[in-house]
């Protein structure tokens, strides 16, 4: 089935007026069922507090598209088709996620449930910010498939949603690169791009077992730190989306020098590469395989790094009062005394943080694909706000019409 406007205009479920909330019961429906499924009609209608007919009707219309499928059910033949279970179709959808760390890019390819089928890192050539983008690009095209819907882009620093560009990568240097743009040049499918934090924040709430009602502040660390910050259901940016940037929080080691002129501040304290050639002399993942491999003085390294990231969280954690605050380090993600210190820091430090052990995690996202992770979320996020939107306006590209 093809898949531009007229289509699935034409699916004859969908109301020719009342469109909006079409589209808000759909992507409601196709949200329980990643998250529940599979469920049959009957309980995804008790789970969402929609009738039993809206609920037929939105589902045959995901049914049709392929994004929802029947599974086989054990009530088969004892009961009607209302108990015939359905969920999500993976392959019906995939997404290219473009991510840019510091040093080289990372291409992934996900599916509709947020699994990675694959992800291959491009090292950067040159220093030109552009030429880097349209490289990287070029070889995200060769990943096109017949079920690409759409790219996401995410990278560290501050990244202008609407606009399409990264404002300012500080780290990196880059400054005013029009990423949508460079990306579309090479592939005909819509291309959404976001701060890298605000796309795991994505992926874990999901894929991942954060409740939709919760409200989470979510802390990244690695050569770049950001913060995103998701209440009321939605993901906070503010104007221009220049929301989480913490770089320079003030909690650092004041003998440390930023590239703005300040002293210590929270990045140049704690980004990765840095860090490790400060305290160790070494290549951060080096430091990190010792770590590891047991060794106690690269862990009393971590877990001091630790210290300074449970600092910002507890202040972070006062400034949000979330119910869920996530850190993606990747101590935390392996050495248990990591995620204690910060734990510990914050029930020090936090007013209003009770029981860190149950308010402080580390991220979900498997850290081999957290970067790869963090891009096609950004996409598989537009994708599951609105369903339907999402697959027209992919075809519309792929027919040259936008
Ligand atoms: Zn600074």
């Amino acid at each position: 089935m093809r898949w531009d406007r007229a289509t699935i205009a034409g699916v004859s479920a969908i109301p020719e007026h009342g469109g909006d909330r079409f589209a808000s019961s759909t992507a409601t429906l196709l949200r329980a069922a990643l998250r529940h499924g599979p469920l049959s009609r009957r309980a995804l209608s008790r789970l969402v507090g929609m009738s039993g007919a809206a609920v037929t009707r939105h589902t045959a219309v995901l049914l049709e598209i392929g994004l929802l499928q029947e599974k086989q059910s054990e009530l088969h033949g004892r009961a009607g088709r209302p108990h015939v279970p359905l969920a999500v179709n993976p392959q019906a959808c995939s997404v290219i996620g473009i991510h840019l760390a510091h040093e080289f890019g990372t291409i992934a390819v996900a599916d509709l449930c947020g699994q990675i089928i694959d992800q291959r890192r491009i090292p950067y050539q040159g220093t030109d910010p552009a030429a880097i983008v349209d490289a990287v690009a070029a070889k995200a095209a060769e990943w096109v498939r017949p079920s690409t819907r759409a790219v996401g882009v995410a990278t560290g620093g501050w990244v202008d949603v609407d606009a399409g560009s990264l404002v300012a990568h500080p780290s990196l240097g880059w400054q005013s690169v029009p990423l949508r743009d460079l990306v579309a040049r090479h592939i005909p499918l819509p291309v959404y791009v976001d701060n890298h934090t605000r796309g795991l924040m994505h992926a874990e709430e999901l894929f991942g077992d954060v409740d939709p009602d919760e409200s989470v502040l979510y802390l990244f660390v690695g050569n770049v730190v950001d913060a995103a910050v998701r209440t009321g259901r939605a993901v906070h940016r503010g104007p221009r989306s220049g929301a989480g940037a913490i770089a320079h929080l003030p909690v650092g080691d004041p003998d440390i020098g930023c590239a703005s002129g300040h002293r210590g501040c929270f990045e140049a304290t704690v980004s990765d590469q840095a860090w490790a050639h400060r305290v160790a002399a070494t290549s951060f993942w080096d430091l990190l395989a010792a770590a590891k491999a047991g060794d106690a003085t690269a862990r009393a390294l971590f877990v001091e790094r630790a210290r300074i990231v449970g600092r910002a969280a507890a202040l972070l954690f006062d400034l949000v009062n979330p119910d869920l605050l996530i850190v993606a380090e990747l101590g935390a993600a392996d050495i248990p005394e990591c995620l204690d210190a910060i734990r510990t820091e914050v029930g020090e430090r936090s007013v209003v943080c009770s029981a860190p052990e149950r308010s402080v995690r580390a991220g979900g996202v498997p850290t081999s694909h957290i970067l790869g992770s963090s891009a096609a979320s950004v996409a598989l996020a537009e994708v599951y706000s609105d369903p339907l939107g999402a697959l027209a306006d992919a075809a519309s590209h792929r027919l040259g019409r936008n």
